[in-house]
Formats: C-alpha cells, sequence, structure tokens
C-alpha cells in the first residue's frame, strides 16, 4: 500500500474473547478446569435439556463489570440475555445464551501505544455470553468428535470500533488488551488454551476516504504473530482484489498459520444468519450502580499508570519502567525488592538484568524465583563490596539454583572480596612469575598486558581479588 494516486488503506476491527476465571460455568455449577478428560464437565443446564434452569455466576458478572470498567465503558444497570440460534455440532441445544440488543456495556476507548506514540482506539461493546464446546477433529479416524466440557463456559466479547489501520497496530491493541486483564486477574488469557481469542473484521479503502469497504471475517488466529500475519495476508488479497478492479465478498476466512494463507470458511448467509430471542429462563442482568462505582474504586492500577509512576517515585528511565511493568507480577517483584533493598536503581538493574536473564534460561516466572528480600541482600552485599558485581551474578544463580540465601552462599564458598595485602600480593607474585615473557614486554612498553595481568589475577583469585587493590599492587611491581 504505497503512497500516491490509487493507495489504499486497512480498516480494521478486532472482536476479542476473553475467558474469565472462573471455577464454575456461567449458568450452572460445573467445572470450567482446562484439561479435562473429554465430556466429563457438562449437566442438563449447559445441555440445554428440558426443564434445566440456567443460573446466574455472580462472581463472573464481577470479572466482566471489573473488565469493562478498565476499558472505560460505560457499565450499563440493566443488561439483557438473549438466544443466538444456530445449528453447529458443538452447541446441541442449538443455541448460545449472550447479550445483543441490550449489553453488559458499551462506549469504551482505550489508548494504545505503537512505536510513534499512542492511538486510542473505541471499545463499540463488551457483552457476556457463554462459550460453545469444542469440535475435536483428530480423535476418532475419519470422523469428528465433540467435547462439550466448554460449552457454557464465562466469555466476555470485547468488539472494537474499527479505527486500527495496520497489521502491527493490531498486533500491539491485542498484546496490551492481554496485559491489562491480567492486570486485573479476570483471564489467565492463555491463547494455546484458547482463554483469549480473536476475530478480525478487515476491509480496505482509498486513503482519504471516509467510508467503509466491504468487510471480511477473519478466524483461527491463536497467536501474535498470527494475528499479525493473518490481517496482512488479508490486506493483501483484498488489495489485489481491488487493484484488478474487482469486488471484495463478504465472507468468513481461516487463517491458516502453517501454509501462511487464508481460505474461506462459509459464506454471509450462513454465517450471519442468527436470530436472537429473548431468554425467557434469565431475568435481565440488574447492576446497582453503587455496585459498579464500588468495582470501579477497586480497580488494580493498570500498566499505563504504574509505568508513568515508576519513572515519576523511582526516577526510572523509560524503558526500564516499561519492561517492569509488562507483567503485574514483575512490577510487584521489583516494588517489593525496591523497598527492600531501599535503593530503586539497582533492584531495576538486578532485576531486568541477571534476574530476568536467569528466568528466561530456567522458563521459570518471577514468582517462583527467589524471594524479593533475599534479593535485596544480594544487592546489599554487591553494593557494601563484600563481593564484586560478577560474582554477584553467579551467587544469584547460586541462589536460584539452590535456594540458599546469598549470605550463606558467600560464606560458604568462600566467596567475599579479597583485600587482604598478603593474600593479593600471593596471587599477583604468582602471575607474574608466570609470565616473565609478558612481564619483559609490558616494561619495553607493551602497556596494554596491563590488563592481562588484571584477567589472570582475577583469574587465580576466582573473581575474589579485590579490582583496586590488584591494580596498585600490579603497577607497583611493573614499574621499571
Ligand atoms: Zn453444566
Amino acid at each position: 500500500m504505497s503512497a500516491g494516486a490509487g493507495a489504499l488503506e486497512a480498516v480494521i476491527g478486532l472482536e476479542v474473547h476473553i475467558q474469565l476465571r472462573t471455577e464454575r460455568k456461567l449458568f450452572c455449577g460445573d467445572s470450567t478446569r482446562f484439561g479435562d478428560a473429554p465430556n466429563t464437565n457438562v449437566c442438563p443446564v449447559c445441555l440445554g435439556l428440558p426443564g434445566a434452569l440456567p443460573t446466574m455466576n455472580g462472581h463472573a458478572v464481577t470479572l466482566a463489570v471489573r473488565a469493562a470498567l478498565a476499558f472505560d465503558c460505560e457499565v450499563h444497570e440493566t443488561s439483557v440475555f438473549a438466544r443466538k440460534n444456530y445449528f453447529y455440532p458443538d452447541l446441541p441445544k442449538g443455541y448460545q445464551i449472550s447479550q445483543f440488543e441490550q449489553p453488559l456495556a458499551t462506549t469504551g476507548q482505550f489508548r494504545v501505544r505503537l512505536p510513534d506514540g499512542e492511538k486510542v482506539v473505541r471499545v463499540r461493546r463488551m457483552h457476556m455470553e457463554e462459550d460453545a464446546g469444542k469440535s475435536l477433529h483428530d480423535r476418532v479416524p475419519g470422523g469428528t468428535a465433540v467435547d462439550l466440557n466448554r460449552a457454557g463456559t464465562p466469555l466476555v466479547e470485547m468488539v472494537s470500533e474499527p479505527d486500527l489501520r495496520t497489521p502491527e497496530e493490531a498486533r500491539a491493541y491485542l498484546q496490551q488488551v492481554k496485559q491489562i486483564l491480567e492486570y486485573l486477574d479476570v483471564s489467565d488469557c492463555n491463547m494455546e488454551e484458547g482463554s483469549l481469542r480473536v476475530d478480525a473484521n478487515v476491509s480496505v479503502r482509498p486513503v482519504g476516504s471516509q467510508a467503509l469497504g466491504t468487510k471480511t471475517e477473519l478466524k483461527n488466529m491463536n497467536s501474535f504473530s498470527g494475528v499479525e500475519k493473518a490481517i496482512a495476508a488479508e490486506v493483501r488479497r483484498q488489495s489485489e482484489i481491488v487493484a484488478g478492479g474487482g469486488r471484495v465478498e463478504h465472507i468468513t476466512l481461516l487463517w491458516d498459520d502453517a501454509r501462511g494463507e487464508v481460505r474461506p470458511m462459509r459464506s454471509k448467509e450462513e454465517s450471519h444468519d442468527y436470530r436472537y430471542f429473548p431468554e425467557p429462563d434469565l431475568p435481565p442482568l440488574v447492576i446497582p450502580v453503587a455496585e459498579i462505582e464500588a468495582a470501579r474504586g477497586e480497580l488494580p492500577e493498570l500498566p499505563h499508570t504504574r509505568r508513568e509512576r515508576f519513572g515519576r517515585e523511582y526516577a526510572l528511565p523509560t524503558y526500564d519502567a516499561e519492561v517492569l511493568t509488562s507483567t503485574r507480577g514483575l512490577a510487584d517483584y521489583f516494588e517489593a525488592v525496591a523497598r527492600a533493598a531501599d535503593d530503586p536503581k539497582q533492584a531495576s538493574n538486578w532485576v531486568m538484568g541477571p534476574l530476568l536473564a536467569a528466568l528466561k534460561e530456567r522458563g521459570i516466572e518471577v514468582g517462583s524465583s527467589v524471594a524479593p528480600a533475599a534479593l535485596a541482600e544480594l544487592i546489599a552485599l554487591v553494593r557494601d563490596a563484600t563481593i564484586s558485581q560478577n560474582v554477584g551474578k553467579e551467587v544469584l544463580r547460586k541462589m536460584l539454583d539452590s535456594g540458599r540465601s546469598a549470605k550463606e552462599i558467600v560464606e560458604e564458598e568462600g566467596l567475599a572480596q579479597v583485600r587482604d595485602a598478603g593474600q593479593l600480593e600471593g596471587w599477583v607474585d604468582a602471575v607474574l612469575a608466570a609470565h616473565a615473557d609478558e612481564v619483559a614486554r609490558f616494561r619495553t612498553g607493551e602497556k596494554k598486558l596491563q590488563g592481562f595481568f588484571m584477567g589472570e589475577v582475577m583469574k587465580s583469585s576466582r573473581g575474589k581479588a579485590d579490582p583496586g587493590e590488584v591494580a596498585r599492587l600490579l603497577a607497583r611491581k611493573l614499574a621499571p
């Protein structure tokens, strides 16, 4: 889409399905646990058998309200459930309970950070609904099996206005929605397990036009990179159709990640011929204003606010604040270390540097690493020069692997920095004696060998020699 005559721009809206973190389903007491044996968590209510009556899971409503408020939506005192009727093998009762004309919340907005600034993306609506079951195409040879454990799992669908213009913006939006949902603790946001699913509406139009082109729906994107690649492929496909004088058809497309292409799923008529009827078994969902306001007051500090506060309160560079607030767990951890060490900049250096590197190597989360107070103790040992920075990094790895404290490790393994003149002199003399050639070359002017001697001494002392003292000794002994 180069600029100039006939240039096209993409218009993208995202529908994010968020699985709420509840133990029970939306309208019955069945478990929502992932990975249970197929069809073990089903009952007459989630199967819609005659006479079974749905009852509302209040906790799911609490989580949905929290999410809606975090995206600045207007939460409505009264919302209404409807039956969305369609026939599909993973929906044996023939309808899904969802909100249609009167959703839980509308007209939100959200500031998405982009490499060149921020962009406000409007949120059209957030509504509650139950999930359908799952068709399994790889269990029965030549057939399709259906697992209904997921039927009735509480979801919130978050629908954006078509305010996104590029695949990169769509990816940033989705990543930041996920980050906020994690801060809110309303969903585990696991894309592989389907806790966060996204559909995209994509159209193209001439740059400068306000009218919307015919859109297509993209489904089956289950990673951030999948979302970005799928939208890019669809924008290319539509741009080629328009450039060739053709018309884009309103269809639903599936993203094939392995082949890197989109393919049609079903026609417009089939996919949009939903009929909604009021759900006769559920009263309108009424949330008193006082409850909505109380929920607003209880919202946690969100990433944006926390990032700004970290910059202000701890005088951290923007980059540090960004990394440290990437998840709520990491931000909490950093703050605990900063307080315990009474040194935010050192806490930031240690958490962002050696700690994150070591966690990545081990594939563990910050929550299951060393306690904040234990890391603060290590920082103090480095700060008062009991151990060097490099030995400190080694001690941190030993702490992670053994669960021992920094002091224990330093003591038991004799890692404390050595400043004892006699011992330092012994190491220096041994190195100089073993490298008589280099000593001679140094004295004839090859001054850069200073670094070599230094390295040898540090090596023979296993990093324990005080570098300042060693430098002074070397200077004295190498003097002509
Ligand atoms: Zn059930």
